[in-house]
């Protein structure tokens, strides 16, 4: 049999490296436009530093790409993430710390104090009755107001889509937030009621030694010894 996976981004490759294990005997073609595998998962070394071009880790609450990582034999290539980086900042003007807590989150400076009343009032709010799928940003906006969506929300989007609250599918890109309100009701009545039930910690960020870029290379050079082959 042979199968062609066009673009060998981590998606083709997955794709490919699991092809291969269900089927050793296919012949699997990877046709990658790039000269180099990965897509927007690349790490660039210049000057001394080590850059992401897109990606720099994953959650191991997302359970597929640590079992990915496992099935491809990488563990030892994996990297927990620093304490130190928990600490994030949101730049409007000035650097404000990203609030890790409630009483953080009511002495933050990044909204203002009816701003603040906004997102408190979320648990008044009631759920989406309308079915279908509906932008990050209107989420937002309906639940949380729009001074909170374009400070946090639009800042989360960007560091791990790059993209913006407009441009985001709630339903595809936070699926489980979307099931929070879904199931129940709202987002603080969902987060109360999963704290009770799931005790244990949540995920942690996870990376590889020399970047996702070693994981790339890892990957396709595993490709590239079980049948499939890249081409361009
Ligand atoms: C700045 C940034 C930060 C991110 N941070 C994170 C993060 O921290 N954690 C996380 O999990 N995700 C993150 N993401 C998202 C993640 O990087 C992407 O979801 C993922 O890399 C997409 O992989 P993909 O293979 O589906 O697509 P791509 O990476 O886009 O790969 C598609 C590949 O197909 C090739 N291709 C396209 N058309 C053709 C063709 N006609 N013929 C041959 N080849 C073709 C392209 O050259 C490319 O190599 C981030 C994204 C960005 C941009």
């Amino acid at each position: 049999m042979k199968i062609a996976i066009v673009g060998g981004g981590i998606s083709g490759l997955a794709t490919a490296f699991h092809l291969a294990r269900l089927l050793p005997a296919a012949e699997i073609t990877l046709f990658e436009r790039a000269p180099h595998p990965g897509g927007t998962m690349r790490t660039v070394e210049r000057e001394g530093f080590r850059f992401e071009a897109g990606g720099n880790g994953f959650l191991t609450s997302k359970p597929h790409t640590l079992a990915l990582v496992q099935a491809a034999g990488a563990e030892h290539l994996l990297l927990r993430s620093s304490d130190a980086a928990r600490r994030r900042f949101i730049f409007n003007g000035a650097l404000h710390r990203l609030p890790e807590s409630p009483p953080a989150f009511l002495g933050s400076r990044l909204l203002t104090l009816p701003a603040k009343l906004r997102v408190l009032a979320e648990v008044f709010i009631p759920p989406r009755r309308a079915g279908g799928e509906e932008t990050l940003q209107s989420f937002g906006y309906r639940r949380l107001g729009r001074a909170f969506t374009d400070t946090f929300l639009d800042a989360m989007t960007a560091g791990i889509y790059a993209s913006t609250p407009a441009d985001l599918s709630l339903q595809a890109a936070f699926p489980a937030v979307a099931a929070l309100e879904r199931e129940h009701g709202g987002l603080f009545r969902g987060m109360l009621a999963k704290r009770r039930r799931e005790a244990g910690p949540g995920g942690v960020l996870m990376s590889f030694r020399g970047g996702v870029g070693s994981f790339i290379d890892h990957l396709a050079g595993l490709l590239g010894s079980a049948s499939a082959r890249a081409a361009r």
